[in-house]
């Protein structure tokens, strides 16, 4: 059934008319198509790819009010604001409003005066909201139900909400109202679960590519990452807007200072700073040219600004999820953008830290075990980049981008087979609580200190690995730990100490192939700049 106000008008009018667009993305017109006519749908493509447009202009050309329910409070306002602004009649319930507001509110969706409602699924689930929403269903009609950030409702997803899990009640009270679930982040299990938990069998799937062939991915070891970084921005990027992710707020500090000190127009993000503060940041970000914006993952969620040149990363995402998510901010104009990460040893044993000191559950503790793994995998990865993302993602890249760092760079790979043999008895030999640095000391045959206080020169391992240097034994442990051989031990203060996966490398039953690591950083980088 059409909207009465709206009926002479058809999806490609009405977006032109009311969204001011000319034509459709990808794959926005089939999917607004199959929601006017009534079907229920999963949308999963990537951030910024036009999934508003798939519920908000269905829900115009539909019969009565559409119902969005999404998690993401602090966007709603920004939503509504954006949607009135081309004359829709929209609005918002969540806990931001005080009782007259909300009165207000429901007057009109009784009325019948809205054409989208946003509401927190806290809200929604309170049974006087959907008793009322059954008055609005009878009276005026709902449109649809559209449930934004859809993965949510995975246990296993680092949103986990668990009111999403009851939003089924949205099929069984109103079975006949469309609704149409969105994500930009889902796996195929996650999918699986976001079909099932939803009870959506029999909607139509929309999976939309994860390729941003304009993004350039690369991936440097760090040897002085606030100096990598710089030259990168220095040679790369002197006057572009970009966003630089850390993992603490105190590095977010540290890091926008020391840029500003050197002329960068650069402004801290995080959750530890004033709201006016944050809000007057973004802000800039968004209306300058030119900004840098040094954040903690708390920025970017619906930050929509076409030409970020780059994203950097100083510190490693938690997962291939996070990492897709926050270099996505770069390019969505379409022109050419760099995603640059420094990773090293520290990084690895740092993030695996915070997962073994997390009070999550087992269960959930495994599989973002997992994720990270997937993502250090990426990270030592010699395959092409964009092969290896969208791999992850289920989809296949066809041939080398040719782009990034590892088709424009190739790196070798060695048989570390022994090498990985002598450092893994290594750890076993010295009792499996030392860290890499006395490791490394004890297989290039060094009387250290340490080395003396516990015998270690007595230990057959003393003095095997003079083959290699430091630095070349760094890179050694380093991949031995990311692709699970050791692992930190946290009773023994982060020592390294054997997993089950060591067993065969010790007994020669399989094989070990490390990256062949550029020794000097510097000649690394000028390479890589191509
Ligand atoms: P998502 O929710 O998938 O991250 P949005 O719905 O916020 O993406 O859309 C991202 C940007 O793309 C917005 O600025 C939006 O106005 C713009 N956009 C969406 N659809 C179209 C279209 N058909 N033509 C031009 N711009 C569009
Ligand atoms: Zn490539």
């Amino acid at each position: 059934m059409l909207n009465p106000s709206a009926r002479h008008l058809t999806a490609q009018a009405c977006l032109q008319d009311v969204f001011g667009y000319n034509s459709f993305r990808g794959e926005q017109q089939e999917i607004v198509d199959h929601m006017v006519a009534g079907g229920d749908a999963l949308v999963l493509m990537p951030t910024g790819g036009g999934k508003s447009l798939c519920y908000q202009l269905p829900a115009l050309l539909r019969q009565g009010v559409g119902i969005v329910v999404s998690p993401l409070i602090a966007l709603m306002q920004d939503q509504v604001d954006a949607l009135q602004q081309l004359g829709v009649k929209a609005a918002f319930l969540n806990s931001s409003l005080n009782s007259e507001e909300f009165s207000k509110v429901t007057a009109a969706l009784l009325r019948g005066e809205l054409q989208v409602l946003y509401v927190a699924p806290e809200r929604l689930l309170i049974p006087n909201f959907l008793s009322l929403l059954e008055q609005v269903a009878d009276h005026i009609g709902i449109a649809l139900f559209a449930i934004d950030e859809a993965h949510c409702v995975s246990q296993w997803g680092h949103d986990f909400r668990p009111e999403y899990r009851k939003l089924t009640v949205l099929h069984e009270r109103f079975p006949h109202v469309p609704r149409i679930a969105l994500t930009a982040t889902a796996d195929a299990p996650t999918r699986a679960e976001i079909i099932e938990r939803l009870a959506l069998e029999d909607a139509r799937q929309f999976i939309s590519s994860f390729d941003r062939p304009n993004i350039k991915y690369r991936v440097l070891l760090k040897a002085n990452a606030r100096q990598q970084l710089e030259s990168f921005i220095e040679s790369e990027h002197p006057n572009d807007a970009g966003i630089i992710y850390c993992l603490s707020r105190r590095k977010v500090e540290e890091t926008a200072e020391r840029l500003k000190a050197k002329g960068w127009d650069a402004l801290p993000y995080h959750a530890g700073l004033d709201a006016d503060i944050r809000h007057a940041h973004q802000r800039r970000f968004l209306r300058e040219e030119g900004v840098i914006m040094v954040a903690t993952v708390a920025f970017g969620m619906g930050i929509d600004k076409p030409n970020v040149r780059f994203v950097a990363h100083l510190d490693l995402p938690k997962s291939m999820e996070g990492y897709y998510q926050e270099t996505g901010r770069a390019g969505r104009d379409g022109l050419p953008a760099n995603a640059w990460m420094t990773y090293g040893l520290g990084d690895v044993v740092n993030m695996k830290q915070m997962l073994e000191n997390s009070d999550a559950p087992a269960e959930r503790q495994h599989v973002e075990r997992q994720k990270l793994d997937a993502l250090l995998g990426f990270c030592e990865s010699t395959a092409c980049r964009h092969q290896t993302i969208l791999r992850y993602f289920g989809e296949q890249h066809p041939g080398d981008c040719g782009q990034c760092d590892n088709c424009l760079t190739p790196t070798d790979t060695w048989d570390g087979t022994q090498a990985a043999q002598m450092a893994l008895s290594c750890v076993y030999r010295t009792g499996q609580r030392f860290g890499v640095v006395h490791l490394i000391d004890v297989l290039l045959g060094k009387t250290s200190p340490k080395v003396t206080q516990f015998n270690h020169e007595q230990l057959s391992t003393f003095g095997i690995g003079k083959s290699l240097s430091q630095t070349q034994w760094s890179s050694v442990f380093r991949q031995l730990v990311a692709s699970g051989y050791l692992e930190t031990d946290m009773d023994a203060f982060g020592g390294l100490r054997l997993t089950e996966a060591a067993r065969p490398v010790l007994r020669s039953e399989v094989m070990v192939w490390l990256r062949q690591d550029q020794e000097t950083p510097k000649r690394a980088s000028k390479v890589e700049r191509g």
